[in-house]
C-alpha cells in the first residue's frame, strides 16, 4: 500500500506517493516552496513528475525539480499548449466564488513567471506508472482543462487535480475550459466508489456524488 505525503504550498498542494522504495510527485506546487518540495522529494527517492494539468500553480517548480532530480516529466500531450502560456485555453465560471478564483487565476496567469519545461511521457486514460513502482492509474478527468487527468493510486486513492476543489467547500471545479466535460468528469468520479479525494486545492475528502 502506498503511502501519501502531503506538501501544502499555500492554497495549492502537491503530493508524493511512495511504495516501498519509490515515488512520484503529483503537481510541483509554487516557486516560494520549491526547496521544501525538493528536500522531500530527495528524501523519499522521486523518479517522476506526474501533472494533473499544467496550470501554473500546479507547475511551477516543474523545469526546477526535473533539472535538479534528472527525473521526467509525465502530463497529457492535451496540456502541452499551456506550457509557454496558460491563456492558451480559456477559462470560465458561473459562481461567485468561482469568479473571485478566476480572477486570482487569470492575475496570476499574468503576472508570475512559469519557467519552460519539457515532458517525455504523454499520459493517456488507462495508462499505469508500475514501471515506476508505483501502483497507479491514470484516469481521464478533462473538463477543468482539455488535458487534465487523474492519478487513481492502490485503487483506493484518487488524486484529481482540478477536476474537483475544496477552496471554502469541496465542489466540482469552480473555473473550467468546457463545463459539460467538468460535469461528465465529476460524474465519473462519483460512480468510481469508495475513495479518498485528494484535491489540487484545499484538504482531502471521502468520495461522494459530486453532482445532482
Ligand atoms: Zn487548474
Amino acid at each position: 500500500m502506498a503511502e501519501v505525503y502531503t506538501i501544502i504550498c499555500g492554497h495549492v498542494n502537491c503530493y508524493i506517493v511512495v511504495e516501498n522504495e519509490n515515488a512520484i510527485l503529483i503537481d510541483t506546487g509554487l516557486k516560494k516552496y520549491r526547496e521544501t518540495i525538493l528536500k522531500k522529494c530527495r528524501e523519499l527517492n522521486v523518479k517522476l513528475i506526474v501533472l494533473t494539468h499544467g496550470h501554473i500553480d500546479h507547475c511551477q517548480n516543474t523545469a526546477y525539480l526535473a533539472k535538479i532530480l534528472n527525473i521526467p516529466i509525465a502530463m497529457s500531450e492535451k496540456d502541452l499548449n499551456l506550457i509557454p502560456d496558460n491563456k492558451m485555453q480559456p477559462l470560465f465560471a458561473k459562481s461567485l466564488l468561482g469568479k473571485i478564483v478566476l480572477l486570482a487565476s487569470l492575475s496570476s496567469m499574468e503576472n508570475d513567471h512559469l519557467e519552460v519545461f519539457e515532458p517525455s511521457v504523454f499520459l493517456n486514460g488507462g495508462d499505469t506508472l508500475s514501471e515506476y513502482g508505483v501502483n497507479a492509474k491514470i484516469v481521464e478527468l478533462t473538463g477543468h482543462t482539455e488535458g487534465s487527468i487523474g492519478i487513481e493510486v492502490d485503487g483506493n486513492k484518487l488524486f484529481v487535480g482540478d477536476a474537483l476543489m475544496n477552496m471554502l467547500y469541496p465542489t466540482v471545479s469552480l473555473i473550467y475550459g468546457n463545463e459539460q466535460s467538468t460535469r461528465e468528469s465529476a460524474h465519473y468520479i462519483s460512480e468510481a466508489g469508495d475513495k479518498t479525494i485528494y484535491f489540487g486545492h484545499g484538504m482531502p475528502k471521502k468520495n461522494r456524488k459530486w453532482i445532482k
